[in-house]
């Protein structure tokens, strides 16, 4: 078998993985940075003796590396430019000579998120030897034809990240469940049969102390709003809760109109039951679910109101957040 063509056949083992984890409802991104970290652990498992380490400065680790598999004829190490600028790796690579750039080409034309296998593995071999967690991010010039990377110490987990311990379920290591629709649908049929006035301020209640969970864990890692919040609304998409798309922000005012489509809530009512007698916007979790996260992002109170809900005939759920204002707060109008 020609070189070439073992490259190209682990191009393509990669673009399969990656289809398979696009389709898993969970953390897929994570998998697929495990299998890349992980292959990089094997070959410095076989092959770590042979690297030629000449001091513990991350960019020294990442060149011999590279150097090693140079050595293999698998690279060529000079194609990769390494540089550190205080704790940071800063890596660029003329686009049509990485040797993952079939796998890229592919990766982007299926439009699957950004993702750089030679980043990864780096990642992996930094963990290795000094048990620090790196992440990356990526970028392609492709006027230029050149790709580059930044390497940078990030000790917090992703919050997506679903494991089974045993047999535990985790999310970002706090133990979770999976419950059926049907669950959750019951659940609110309780309260509604003993207490049908409380029923909408439970759920935006609830919503508002799940969310705020959520995001002053996303908020360490993203300080800024606008990226927080659409890291957040990512998140709970990948919940399964609905399809967010930020519309607008407008953080001075404490404004933002965020969307949903397939919004679970609409779709728990359609299937087992309205739980309101008149007709009304229903997506009262997701409500308090915003209205938690602009309060933790903007670092003021913000409540939220859903202006229009697919159960009612629309094309989606919008929803619009505002401040609180204190004198609606005293006369007990605020939410
Ligand atoms: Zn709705």
């Amino acid at each position: 078998m020609s070189q070439n063509f073992a490259i190209k056949v682990i191009g393509y083992m990669y673009s399969s993985i990656m289809e398979t984890m696009d389709r898993l409802p969970f953390s897929g991104r994570y998998w697929m940075e495990e299998i890349v970290q992980g292959t990089a652990l094997h070959v410095l498992n076989e092959h770590g003796n042979e690297l030629e380490i000449t001091s513990d400065e991350p960019v020294d680790i990442c060149t011999s590396y590279l150097k090693l598999l140079e050595n293999k004829g698998f690279l060529q190490a000079s194609d990769y430019h390494l540089q550190q600028e205080g704790k940071e790796i800063h890596v660029q690579v003329n686009f049509s000579r990485c040797v993952y750039r079939d796998f890229c080409v592919h990766a982007q034309h299926k439009e699957f998120p950004m993702y750089c296998i030679r980043m990864n593995a780096l990642r992996g071999v930094l963990k290795s030897f000094l048990h620090l967690d790196y992440t990356y991010s990526i970028e392609v010039a492709q006027q230029e034809n050149i790709c580059r990377g930044r390497l940078f110490p990030s000790p917090l987990p992703r919050s997506e990240i679903v494991i089974r311990e045993g047999h535990m379920l985790k999310i970002a290591g706090e133990r979770a469940m999976l419950m059926p629709m049907a669950t959750y649908a019951s659940i609110l049929a309780s309260i509604r049969e003993h207490a049908p006035h409380v029923l909408v301020h439970v759920l935006y209640d609830a919503g508002f102390r799940s969310g705020l969970r959520l995001a002053r864990r996303a908020r360490k890692m993203y300080p800024e709003a606008l990226e927080c919040l659409n890291i957040l609304l990512d998140e709970l998409k990948q919940h399964g809760l609905g399809h967010m798309e930020l519309i607008s922000l407008e953080a001075d005012a404490g404004k933002a109109v965020i969307r949903c489509h397939d919004s679970f809530q609409v779709d728990s009512i359609s299937k087992y039951g309205e739980l309101y007698r008149t007709p009304r916007v229903v997506c009262d979790l997701l409500r308090g679910t915003f209205a938690a996260c602009l309060t933790e992002l903007l670092q003021r109170e913000i409540f939220c109101e859903e202006v229009q809900c697919q159960s009612m005939g629309y094309p989606c759920c919008e929803f619009l957040t505002l401040p609180v204002e204190p004198q609606l707060m005293s006369r007990g109008e605020g939410v």
